[in-house]
């Protein structure tokens, strides 16, 4: 029978997060593969764990995965870790899991901290609906879509940055999406943390020239969906009804439920609709 992947969520600042369950797997699994072994012997020293522990990296995870799946499809158990939060939220070991899936190997998660989380529960925006973008591409094409996805995104937005590239960032997002909320959350967990409620304009002046340091998440507000609405309706109210139903044809739908469309739209009956395409 083969052996379990346990993905074990670690401490982002502060080693008392650190969950039971998490500390009894690291005790009790065969192998525990971290992102970076100096950063997990810290927390092995700290809670006194002595089991094995290799790495498991973005640059030796194609060499490293299957010699993983051979030990755990052998019966060993496994545990994942990397320098901190949840493995797979913008760090290693989503392709791990991929391959223990393509396999049958069980893998099972075991929650506990996460940047993003802990960010927008305590940013106070609307938290019902959101979207996490983790760090911006840096390939500049790839981030001008993501930048122009979330210009449109009613949803709260949250990103990861580096501290170097935190003032480049925030005069990106204010140029692409103007003035908004924003939370910049810094040293989540740790004796320093702070939660700076802005706008993205100030945000951006306010690091212009500062020296910025600590780990850093973007909390910020989503685009007010009645000016989405506002600028849709300002895009056909130019159109006459005829051309704002081919406008919807022309996006793939069939000519009933353009009309639909067209007429909810306007907010107007589709025997509205129907009448003026007569
Ligand atoms: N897997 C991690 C998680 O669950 O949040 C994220 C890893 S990602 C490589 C590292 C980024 O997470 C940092 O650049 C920063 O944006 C964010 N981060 C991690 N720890 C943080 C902390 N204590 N305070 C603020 N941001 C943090």
């Amino acid at each position: 029978m083969s052996g379990t992947l346990y993905l074990c969520a670690t401490p982002i600042g502060n080693l008392s997060d650190v969950t039971l369950r998490v500390l009894d797997t690291l005790r009790s699994v065969d192998l525990v593969v971290a992102e970076d072994t100096r950063v997990t012997r810290k927390l092995f020293a700290h809670f006194d764990i002595h089991t094995p522990l290799e790495s498991y990296h973005e640059h030796n995870a194609d060499e490293k995965g299957p010699q993983l799946i051979t030990r755990l499809l052998l019966g060993e158990d496994i545990a994942l870790v990397t320098d901190a939060g949840t493995p797979a939220i913008s760090d290693p070991g989503e392709k791990m899991v991929r391959l223990c899936i393509e396999e049958d190997i069980p893998v099972t998660s075991l929650p506990g901290p996460c940047a993003c989380i802990t960010a927008l529960t305590l940013s106070g925006m609307d938290a019902r609906r959101f979207v996490f973008e983790g760090f911006l591409p840096r390939d500049k094409k790839e981030q001008k879509e993501v930048l122009a996805s979330l210009a449109n995104e009613t949803r709260t937005a949250i990103l990861y940055e580096a501290p170097h590239r935190l003032k480049k960032t925030l005069e990106l997002l204010y140029k692409t999406l103007g003035d908004r909320e924003i939370a910049l959350c810094r040293e989540l967990t740790k004796k320093f943390e702070t939660v700076e409620r802005t706008t993205l304009e100030e945000a951006a002046e306010q690091t212009e020239g500062a020296e910025v340091r600590g780990e850093y998440v973007l909390v910020i507000a989503g685009r007010p969906a009645d000016e989405k609405k506002a600028e849709e309706r300002a895009a056909w109210e130019m159109l006459s009804i005829e051309e704002h139903v081919a406008l919807y044809e022309t996006d793939g739908h069939d000519r009933k439920e353009a009309m639909r469309l067209a007429a909810k739209d306007r907010g107007i009956s589709r025997r509205d609709v129907y009448n003026a395409l007569l």
